[in-house]
């Protein structure tokens, strides 16, 4: 029988403990303080601000919303960033991409200070990822290691198969993948036959962001099968796999919604709970 794995029921256990620790801070009067930066009007940017933002209040962390016009120069974008690195109240610093296209992305990254740098965006985080430093990684790639642990997956001497090579999701990956003794493969747009390759995955992890792009012909049975992607499709969210069909050949099987994206946000709040030391 496949298994679900369920990121909803990572993401409740998770965030049991997360206000736990919330709790213990706040009667050292202490408060974690996260920033979310939304420049401009990008819709999908909209609404996980909101998510994430209500997220965070109700489970007792400060939010510090920065909206800033479409227009915002790259020198007031840089300044905002200057000041919440430097602002004690903030330890996760949270820029919403894409940024506007006369924004220099790569350089607001460089400019968050590492410790705040929740989502893995500075190059020098990334270094730290690619050196074994887990914890370091962005949030995504995290949660993913989050489901498998939860549901006791082994990953030691495993052949894990990544589809997607960004800086955000895919690549991390590969890093947390192998600090966990993973044999990784990375596949992306100008691999040649995905299928051979994808078919040799006792672990295959889906970050592209095309419908249907996992057909159950690529997949070996009992092979482990997380699905990151997020499309629309008639106005409802699916993932890259085609859940249906690989479903019955897969051992377990992320969902979309209710999988990878249910545990990103929760994996936000730990970031910035380590900012105040907390693991
Ligand atoms: P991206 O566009 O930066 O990267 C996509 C990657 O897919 C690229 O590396 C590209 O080489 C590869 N690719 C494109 N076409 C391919 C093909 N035909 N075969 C194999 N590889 C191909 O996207 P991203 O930011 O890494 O996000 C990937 C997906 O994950 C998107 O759908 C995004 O919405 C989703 N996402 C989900 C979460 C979550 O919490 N669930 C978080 C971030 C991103």
């Amino acid at each position: 029988m496949t298994i679900l794995l369920d990121g909803k029921q990572v993401a409740a256990e998770r965030k049991t403990r997360i206000q736990t620790q919330i709790a213990a801070l706040a009667v050292r009067g202490a408060k974690p303080g996260l920033a979310i930066v939304l420049v401009g009007d990008d819709a999908a940017s909209r609404i996980y601000t909101t998510r994430m933002a209500k997220l965070a209040e109700t489970m007792g962390m400060a939010v510090f919303v920065k909206e800033l016009p479409a227009g915002i120069s790259q020198v007031e974008l840089l300044n905002l960033i200057s000041a919440l690195n430097a602002d004690p109240a903030v330890q996760g610093i949270l820029p919403m991409m894409p940024l506007p296209g006369h924004l220099d992305a790569d350089q607001v990254a460089a400019h968050i200070q590492p410790a705040k740098d929740i989502d893995g965006l500075n190059p020098l985080t990334i270094g730290l990822v690619a050196a074994g430093k887990s914890l370091a990684a962005p949030c995504t790639p995290r949660a993913v290691i989050a489901i498998l642990d939860h549901y006791h997956i082994e990953l030691s001497g495993r052949r894990a198969v990544v589809i997607g090579r960004s800086n955000v999701v895919g690549k991390p990956l590969v890093h947390l993948l192998l600090a966990r003794n993973a044999t990784v493969t990375v596949c992306h747009s100008k691999t040649q036959d995905l299928a051979a390759v994808v078919s040799q995955g006792d672990i295959v992890i889906a970050a592209v962001g095309k419908v249907n792009l996992v057909q159950a012909d690529m997949i070996k049975p009992g092979a482990v099968v997380i699905d990151v992607g997020i499309n629309e499709v008639d106005g409802k969210m699916v993932g890259d796999v085609d859940f249906e069909r690989v479903s019955p050949i897969a051992s377990a099987i992320t969902p979309v919604p209710g999988g990878v994206g249910a545990v990103t946000t929760t994996m936000v709040l730990e970031a910035v709970l380590q900012g105040m030391g907390h693991v």
